[in-house]
């Protein structure tokens, strides 16, 4: 066992104990630690002791939940090395990524640290006296947090929820729940009040179902698969409360004959592999003019090829590892026979759960790897004859997450971006998130937005006060 705790466990009437789960270094296949794993009464005693410690926070003054928050940001910001470190580790990613991962972390508690003292309600005109809007906490949030970028994402919940006011368990994918409990012992030491902010390894079955049906929970965030999230919206639905989904994506990265092809070529392999493919905003199909088609693929190979896949704690490294054997299992099953792979790039042999980068072209619009979610390095590439048509091929999925859109015409640019059914678009650009503005999904893809302004209305409801003035 590490010293890793499951809070909340303390003193719980535990029952039958949930096995330990042994976390993995990807890059080797090695064990990493052992976690203690909620069951049902951890769970229990966790949402018991933020309920209790609810009234005290929402009261907190403005001022003070917003200075606890910047010194939460503070702590980080002190150990942004340390929890790179940890993710490199735990989950592969290279350091570079890690670092921003953990800057990013700092940034949303610094920006939503600025909320406790801007929820404003309203003065609204009525007759016969005065009516006014408070926007108030929900209680008790769950954040139930995937694998792929275990550290901002679960802070795009943990960050606006404390800051308007809630107190919040955040569940860790299993495969990745160390920088989890780091941030839970950041956030002690920056002075939050005990049980305001709780981490729960567990496993989703279990711990997040739990969670999930608790009568005491008042709200559900939730990112991972559309399958899983499909049932947290069900039984959320049951329970009247309000479900926050970001799930998958099939994003397009659209590039027209009029683009700078250099620029685009040179951005792509960025937008598909970083992170491994292992991103919801990955823009594993290129749609590319036919026109330029040709040329699109010569300026892109070299591009693949020069990724440099390998051990993720190197600085010049740019892409890690898949996250488990299991999603490598996952990845390869899209690549059957009659799927056209034109060129791959590299990755190491031997222990650990490597995946080179790998182009599919020309792709087939109906085939699997072309509509459903493959969570990998594989790209596909297909042509398109005209504007509408790009449109029609890029909406040809369930998803409609994130997509870039590659002109040098301005007007082109807009049209399609709106066009799109899609949360977020990006042109002449291959990224899609900035903590500034909103992010989520249509279709399959989610429901409800994160991050930015946004997000503040979905951990907050409105009450409205009526004074008569006779
Ligand atoms: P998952 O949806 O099973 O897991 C995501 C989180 O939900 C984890 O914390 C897990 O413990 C929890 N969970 C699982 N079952 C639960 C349940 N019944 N109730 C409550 N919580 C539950 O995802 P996965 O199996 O780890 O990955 C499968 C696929 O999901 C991937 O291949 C990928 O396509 C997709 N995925 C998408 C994202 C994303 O960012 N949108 C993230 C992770 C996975």
């Amino acid at each position: 066992m590490t010293d890793l705790e499951v809070e909340g466990a303390e003193g719980a009437d535990r029952g039958p104990q949930e096995p330990a789960y042994t976390v993995l270094d990807p890059s080797t296949g090695k064990p990493l630690a052992e976690v203690a794993m909620a069951g049902q009464a951890e769970v229990d005693t966790a949402v018991a002791r933020a309920l209790r410690a609810f009234p005290a926070w929402r009261e907190v003054a403005p001022g003070d939940r917003a200075r606890l928050l910047r010194r939460f940001a503070a702590r980080v910001d002190e150990e942004i090395e340390e929890l790179a470190r940890i993710e490199v580790a735990n989950a592969g990613h290279t350091i570079g990524n890690a670092r921003w991962e953990a800057g990013n972390v700092r940034d949303l508690l610094d920006y939503y640290a600025g909320a406790p003292e801007r929820l404003c309600g309203r003065q609204i005109p009525v007759a016969g006296g005065i009516d006014v809007t408070f926007r108030e906490p929900l209680g008790v949030v769950a954040v139930i947090a995937p694998w792929n970028f275990p550290m901002p994402i679960a802070a795009w919940g943990v960050a606006p929820a404390l800051a308007a006011g809630n107190t919040v368990i955040l569940k860790p994918a299993e495969y990745t729940p160390l920088t989890a409990l780091r941030l839970a012992e950041l956030a002690r030491e920056a002075g939050l009040p005990p049980h305001v902010f709780q981490v729960l390894p567990g496993r989703g079955p279990v711990a997040g179902q739990r969670l999930v049906e608790h009568p005491d929970v008042a709200k559900l965030v939730f990112t991972g698969s559309t399958a899983v999230g499909r049932r947290i919206a069900a039984q959320g639905g049951q329970r009247l409360v309000p479900v926050t989904l970001e799930l998958g994506g099939k994003s397009a990265n659209i590039v027209f004959a009029d683009a700078d092809l250099e620029k685009a070529a040179a951005a792509a392999p960025y937008a598909v592999f970083d992170n491994a493919g292992q991103d919801c905003c990955a823009r594993s199909r290129i749609l590319v003019q036919r026109s330029v088609y040709d040329r699109f693929l010569e300026l892109f190979e070299p591009a693949v090829a020069a990724v440099k896949v390998g051990d993720p704690g190197l600085p010049e490294t740019e892409m890690g590892p898949l996250i488990s054997a299991t999603q490598r299992d996952r990845v390869a099953a899209f690549l059957t026979e009659d799927v056209p792979i034109a060129f791959r790039g590299s990755a190491p042999d031997g222990p650990g759960f490597w995946f080179p980068p790998t182009v599919v072209a020309p792709g087939d619009p109906d085939s699997p790897v072309c509509t459903q979610e493959v969570f990998g390095p594989v790209v596909a590439v297909l042509p398109f004859e005209d504007e509408a048509d790009a449109i029609r091929l890029a909406d040809a999925t369930r998803y409609g997450l994130s997509g870039s859109v590659w002109t040098r015409d301005v007007g082109r640019a807009l049209r399609v971006a709106r066009a799109v059914q899609s949360g977020a678009l990006s042109v002449n650009s291959n990224s899609s998130v900035r903590y500034w503005t909103p992010f989520g999904g249509y279709k399959d893809s989610g429901l409800g937005r994160e991050l930015g302004p946004d997000a503040l209305e979905a951990f907050t409801q409105t009450k409205n006060v009526f004074i008569a003035a006779d």
